[in-house]
């Protein structure tokens, strides 16, 4: 058996594993680089594919161009990891599978790129169902918690053993939308006996245990009753595809505000969360973009602590519509005391960092008070991965979803559980291949 760890093990995002056994290939994600993404969308939503190739914001999956694919699995729906399916998928001419809400969003992107021919290869496959991909191939998705609606682990049944891939997750017992994780489901894999498992380590480096999401519901309805002392417009930003976040957001407000959802990504994840009754979005105004949300926004204006606006701009993307509203682009302006929750943390990368510091000191500047992590993470931490380990206790490990310093951070976590570095614990770069 060997695995290709293409992209993810030498940055954070632009994830994409490869597995091949007896010359057949399964392909776990293929994501997009959002740090080099970001800036190169400042002009344009659609950046032609032979850019995003040229750029490095794609894999590099020409190591697979002669190899015979057989399934392109996607484990769940953030851009870092799907984002370059409509860029990358079409040559190998295979099924793409995934849970329902991931189709919905990857069917999304497909529209954007005008790859219509990608869709007859869409396949849904629902957790703790098992699909047979080859003679010797099959595929089943385990559910698992992380910040977005049915994220999976993938785990491929092969002749040689069980692989499992899991790229991103958390473990929340106390979600508040869906299931918790299918534990019954992950031990029996691991008593069937798992030869290599893949895992993410973006929090690695922090020594504790993720909060459940719970623990987000109850600070944002403290969050918004604070707010709501003061007469003035609440604005609120988090990840679009947060859809168990947004969830909480709408209850939280317990229909005190009149709610405006806008943003071309929150209209994105919204709509395919709204197909899928993931979301009841009754009496909210949702609209893609600020242009057309002025006649909206010219209302919030007239009467400001009536509303409540969910709006992009968590990371302070300069095309986001708090920054058009922080530059004056629309018909809303900043009154001084309006106040800006971000229910997020801002994604420790310099283009984030610069990005959020320049629309907080242009928030500031107008007057605009801003509250800042009221969020919990959507990744699993040091603690968490150790819990995993001893679960699932497969006999490989490859840490994935980060650079040296996290891969390695796992490694050493992973030595702490009784594996052997080069041995039974692997660390990758991108382009790399292990025989096991
Ligand atoms: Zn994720």
């Amino acid at each position: 058996m060997k695995i290709y760890s293409i992209g993810g093990y030498s940055e954070v995002g632009k994830n994409m594993t490869a597995v091949e056994i007896a010359n057949e290939v399964v392909i776990f994600d293929m994501g997009y680089f959002m740090e080099k993404l970001i800036p190169l969308q400042e002009n344009s939503n659609i950046i032609p594919d032979d850019i995003l190739i040229k750029e490095g914001v794609v894999p590099d999956d020409s190591i697979l161009h002669k190899k015979k694919v057989v399934a392109i699995v996607a484990s769940h729906a953030h851009l870092d990891h799907i984002g370059a399916i409509p860029v990358l998928a079409e040559r190998y001419k295979c099924p793409i599978i995934a849970t329902p809400y991931t189709i919905e969003i990857i069917k999304h992107l497909i529209a954007d790129r005008k790859k219509k021919i990608l869709l007859g290869y869409l396949t849904k496959l629902n957790t703790g169902n098992i699909l047979k991909l080859t003679q010797n191939l099959k595929l089943e998705l385990v559910h698992i918690t992380h910040s977005i609606p049915q994220a999976t682990l993938i785990a491929l049944h092969t002749k040689k053993g069980i692989v499992t891939y899991l790229n991103d997750y958390k473990l929340d017992n106390t979600p508040t939308m869906g299931k918790k994780p299918d534990y019954k489901k992950m031990m029996k894999l691991a008593k069937k006996s798992i030869v290599a498992h893949i895992e993410e380590c973006v929090r690695i480096e922090e020594c504790e245990r993720t909060a459940s999401e719970y623990i987000a519901q109850i600070m944002l309805q403290d969050a918004l009753n604070r707010a709501y002392q003061e007469d003035t417009a609440v604005f609120i930003t988090t990840f679009a595809s947060h859809i168990a976040r947004i969830r909480n957001i709408i209850e939280a407000n317990q229909g005190k505000r009149k709610i405006v959802c806008i943003g071309r990504s929150l209209a994105t994840y919204l709509k395919a969360a709204k197909n899928l009754n993931l979301i009841n979005l009754n009496n909210i105004y949702l609209s893609k973009s600020g242009k057309e949300s002025n006649s909206i926004l010219q209302k919030v204006s007239d009467k400001p602590s009536n509303y409540l606006i969910i709006a992009t701009g968590n990371q302070g993307e300069p095309n986001s519509i708090l920054s058009a509203i922080a530059k004056q682009e629309l018909e809303y302006k900043f009154n001084k005391g309006d106040q800006v929750i971000f229910s997020s943390f801002t994604i420790p990368s310099p283009i984030n960092q610069a990005n959020k510091h320049n629309l907080e000191k242009s928030l500031k500047s107008q007057g605009v008070r801003v509250i800042n992590n009221v969020h919990v993470s959507g990744h699993a931490k040091r603690e968490d991965h150790r819990d995993m380990i001893r679960l699932l206790k497969p006999k490989h490990i490859i840490p994935s979803h980060g650079n040296m310093e996290k891969l390695a951070s796992f490694a050493s976590l992973a030595s702490e559980e009784g594996y052997i570095l080069g041995k039974t614990v692997h660390i990758m770069s991108n382009g790399g291949i292990i025989e096991i």
